[in-house]
């Protein structure tokens, strides 16, 4: 059977570009801290790569850490500025942060502020700014403010440069997840003014396995691993050659490929058009400004895993915005952040295009929402 990949913020399909740059960099033994010839070449390999992941975000090479992905890269930051000089004595995050911000920041021992966003998935920085002032006064010092750029679910766009100015107006810090942003809206370091900014390779068409933190200044190691003195002893370990090299060939394709985008979004609103002419009471999530790529959206009265298992069989691979453990299926938390009830929450799907989708997968995509709703209506 056809099948299209509508899961782009999921994982990616690995770009043609990464794939050679991953094979290529494991055709010879590579340890970048070797003195020798080998270990020389593996040591520009991985400069090459780290000026590619810097490009895209216009950051200076130097300030990138190579971790094993995105959730890594945010523990990481969560650590340094709790551990660095910094010493922040509360944590403000958004409620529709990804887990690898929110978990952390909940085991940390500090007390956790968490802002819930708006109905358009956007979280305010006027609600930031008064989270920030009650932190602040119950706990003084420095806080670390967390927003992501662009939310995983529905694609909102969040004010980063804003919530940056607020945090350093307060002495804190800000930690931008862009993890879903880079490769699909441009970003850049010098504007978002964020302390930490965070990436993963595999969700701009890289391999799983690896991401980056990338710092605005320098911060005394605070590593997760401790070992060998690798990533200037930010992060132990021998360096993940394939992964550093394919990210960094992904990133640079991918930011080659923001022009590209505007045709992403065009399929994405054919898409969203065509769902709802099938079924015109169908809420979308995330009305404000939005990725290109993202369509989070609900189908009244059909709960998101049967869509899912449904569109499935006809070919289509998407996402339900809830999480399924240990056999309890939990509304998104994203959706009820941004005050969604219960039952709209679990019944939203996530639709994400990317650079290989086609007129095709939305027509497949469209067709098998329309057989479904039909089914369902009747
Ligand atoms: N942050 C966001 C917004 C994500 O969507 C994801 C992955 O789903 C992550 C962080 C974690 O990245 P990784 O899968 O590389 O650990």
């Amino acid at each position: 059977m056809n099948s299209s990949y509508l899961d782009y913020n999921a994982t990616a399909p690995l770009r043609p570009e990464a794939r050679a740059a991953l094979l290529a960099a494991l055709e010879a033994p590579a340890n970048p801290s070797s003195v020798h010839r080998f270990g020389r070449n593996a040591r520009g390999i991985a400069d090459i790569a780290r000026g590619q992941v810097a490009d895209l975000v216009q950051a200076e090479a130097r300030r990138v850490v190579f971790t094993s992905g995105g959730t890594e890269a945010n523990n990481l930051a969560l650590r340094l500025a709790m551990e660095g000089a910094a010493g922040v004595k509360s944590l403000v995050v958004s409620g529709i942060e990804h887990d690898s911000v929110l978990r952390p920041a909940r085991h940390s021992g500090l007390p956790v502020y968490e802002v819930a966003a708006g109905p358009d998935g956007v979280v305010s920085v006027a609600a930031l700014e008064a989270t920030l002032r009650t932190a602040q006064v119950a706990h003084p010092g420095p806080a670390l403010l967390a927003l992501m750029l662009a939310n995983n679910e529905t694609g909102a766009i969040q004010p980063v440069a804003d919530a940056a100015r607020l945090a350093h107006a307060h002495r804190s810090l800000l930690l931008c997840d862009a993890v879903q942003a880079a490769g699909k809206i441009p970003v850049d370091l010098s504007q978002l003014d964020a302390d930490f900014l965070t990436l993963s390779a595999h969700k701009l068409g890289g391999p799983t396995g690896v991401g980056a933190l990338i710092t605005r200044d320098d911060w005394t190691p605070a590593p997760l691993l401790r070992g060998g003195g690798q990533e200037k002893g930010m992060r132990a370990g021998t360096e993940n050659l394939g992964g550093i090299a394919a990210f960094g060939a992904a990133a640079a394709a991918a930011r080659s490929g923001l022009e590209e985008m505007s045709a992403v979004a065009s399929l994405r609103d054919r898409l969203q058009a065509g769902l709802l002419a099938a079924s015109p009471d169908a809420p979308v999530y995330g009305t404000g400004p939005r990725l290109p790529n993202t369509l989070c959206i609900g189908m009244p009265g059909v709960p998101a895993e049967t869509q899912v298992m449904a569109l499935d069989l006809a070919g289509v691979a998407v996402s339900a915005g809830s999480a399924c453990s240990s056999g309890k299926v939990t509304p998104s938390h994203v959706l009820t952040a941004m005050g969604l009830p219960e039952r709209a929450a679990r019944e939203a799907i996530r639709f994400s295009l990317g650079w290989a989708s086609t007129e095709e997968d939305v027509a497949r995509a469209i067709d098998a929402w329309t057989r479904l709703w039909q089914r369902k209506r009747k």
